[in-house]
């Protein structure tokens, strides 16, 4: 992939959030692209840990965004006003940091980080 610099971010399908965090993520982190996994609500997915096809899906994209892409850095996305997710912020900074124990556990060696996107669609890190 010559010497472009990819990131991964598993963000839920929703369009208003696809070109904030892609935004982001490049200004952050200085990538050039980043492959996108989207399913509704992948911190709830990921944190309940039990859907197991839905898991495997999310998991063989990832792996092929850092297995053939080499990509740097997963982020782990919730949204304000998710469908596919209807609970509130809290709860749903609680999903994504449960998400980011269960990537960890697919022993994936690439940093992985949570973002939180707010109802002006601006994208923050959860610490
Ligand atoms: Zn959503």
């Amino acid at each position: 992939m010559n010497n472009m610099k990819f990131a991964t971010a598993i963000n839920c399908m929703d369009g208003r959030v696809q070109i904030p965090v892609i935004e982001w993520l490049k200004k952050e982190y200085g990538v050039n692209y980043i492959d996108m996994v989207t399913e509704p609500g992948p911190n709830k997915i990921l944190a309940e840990n039990k859907d197991i096809h839905v898991l495997e899906s999310i998991k063989r994209r990832v792996e092929i965004s850092v297995h053939k892409h080499d990509s740097m850095i997963i982020a782990v996305v919730g949204h304000h006003d998710c469908a596919g997710n209807p609970v509130n912020k809290e709860s749903q900074i609680v999903q994504i940091l449960t998400a980011i124990k269960t990537i960890i556990s697919w022993g994936i060696n690439v940093k992985i980080i949570g973002l939180w996107v707010d109802k002006n669609w601006n994208v923050h890190e959860v610490k």
